[in-house]
């Protein structure tokens, strides 16, 4: 069932008994969280100031490698290894640019009460741990993670299912963390149980990372846990095809046998995926396992993550190499989060490239232009927003919602012809002249 390099990993920690390998809370006793221990189990041998230098890094965001994760290291060629350098800190973390930022998402900004990031209209982010078994050197939430291990307890959490239970508009709960699955399957069960006895709760998403990096944490017990309280949706975060391997494959299959939509985010990283080839073959995996691309994130603006960044151009090279050239639902949605807090905003290589009032010029994956010939009549319905007198017979029961952002302007129904930035000085000097 193991292989040589788990094999030694496990002789040299000492443990007699090989099965523990399988058993996810022996690795998370047995996390490598120093450089020494990183040594001795790789049988790599850092400089002395290389490690004097590490230390500071340590100090400030620490370390933790699941031993399943470290068996993943090609040792020959750590230094160029995508699982060393998602999981191995870097003196380069201390090099802080001025555009870092510790919140860089303002996640805490937004946060009406203490784990809920409440962003989007019909939607939470709910942090419900700060623990991970791996702490990825990439981490967006490095500010949160590792300071101290720490779940909040049940009043805590109590307080964001109440937010949740008092704001019917929300329709989507994202869990996450740290990773949701740090908790005991008990918690866990709990958390569920009290938000799917919300009305307007349609949906659970769980954002974790332990199919990649420690997939014995899937168990049959969690998967008995999840499937009580359907629809849940899983993201995960794969970022190299080196991730799949079998364990971590058998607890996706596990996941979507038991009727989870699996989708993955990416985050895209100098030196670990950031080429047309590594990403295709990623994606490619990922739908044989059936695991859905869903976001490839442009390397946020926190602290420390310089090293790691790629231009935007790289993105849209990448995408530029998937669009067309294979399945669509290979092709994952490559996302900006918004540095203050705008959100997700997607970004795209262009395909409209020039239009007239009944023509539009495209060009295609191939270099292809061709051109959309528009309809010669188009009866353009004025649309009031009185949604039971319309014709297109929609017949809905939720109330009404309000339009805002680009969407407001295109509507017919309001009166809005410009947004306009807070503080405008033109804008101020006009209420001046009032
Ligand atoms: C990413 C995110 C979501 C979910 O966004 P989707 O585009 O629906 O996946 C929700 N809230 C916050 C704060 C987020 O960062």
């Amino acid at each position: 069932m193991i292989n040589q390099s788990q094999r030694n990993i496990i002789s040299i920690m000492d443990e007699k008994d090989s099965s523990q390998w399988q058993n996810w809370k022996w690795h998370i006793k047995h996390r490598i969280r120093t450089v020494k221990q990183f040594e001795d189990l790789t049988r790599i041998t850092l400089d002395e100031t290389h490690k004097i230098q590490l230390e500071q890094t340590l100090s400030k965001f620490p370390m933790s490698i699941t031993p399943y994760y470290l068996s993943l290291i090609v040792t020959e060629d750590y230094k160029n290894d995508p699982i060393f350098k998602q999981s191995f800190p870097s003196i380069q973390e201390l090099e802080i640019n001025c555009n870092e930022m510790s919140d860089p998402l303002h996640e805490d900004k937004d946060s009406p009460v203490p784990g809920i990031t409440h962003r989007y209209p019909d939607r939470v982010l709910f942090l419900v741990s700060n623990m991970c078994s791996m702490y990825c050197r990439h981490c967006t939430r490095k500010r949160k993670v590792g300071d101290i291990d720490f779940i909040p307890d049940k009043d805590t959490l109590e307080k964001g299912i109440e937010y949740i239970r008092n704001t019917p508009v929300i329709r989507d709960v994202l869990l996450s963390g740290g990773d949701p699955f740090m908790l005991s399957d008990d918690y866990l069960d709990w958390i569920l149980s009290e938000l799917s006895k919300i009305d307007h709760v349609e949906v659970i998403r769980i954002g974790t990372r332990m199919p990649v990096v420690l997939p014995y944490r899937i168990t049959p017990n969690l998967i008995e846990i999840l499937k009580k309280y359907h629809p849940i949706w899983i993201n995960t975060h794969f970022n190299h095809p080196r991730e799949l391997t079998k364990a971590s494959k058998k607890s996706l299959r596990m996941m979507a046998d038991a009727g989870i939509p699996l989708g993955n985010q990416s985050v895209l990283l100098s030196g670990v995926n950031d080429c047309p080839r590594i990403i295709k073959s990623l994606v490619h995996k990922l739908v044989a396992n059936r695991v859905r691309p869903y976001y490839l994130y442009q390397c946020d603006l926190s602290e420390g993550l310089q090293h790691f960044r790629t231009p935007v151009g790289k993105g849209i090279e990448i995408l530029e190499s998937l669009i067309g050239h294979t399945s669509g639902f290979c092709v994952p949605t490559y996302v900006i989060d918004a540095p203050g807090g705008g959100g997700k905003i997607p970004v795209m290589p262009n395909y409209l490239i020039s239009w007239s009032t009944n023509k539009v010029i495209l060009r295609n994956y191939e270099g292809v232009i061709t051109s959309y010939k528009e309809p010669d009549s188009y009866e353009q319905t004025f649309c009031d927003r009185k949604c039971d007198k319309c014709d297109l017979q929609l017949h809905l029961e939720e109330g009404i919602e309000h339009s805002i952002g680009i969407e407001k302007l295109l509507a017919d129904h309001d009166a809005t012809v410009s947004l306009i930035p807070e503080g405008n000085l033109r804008m101020n000097r006009r209420n001046d002249e009032d």
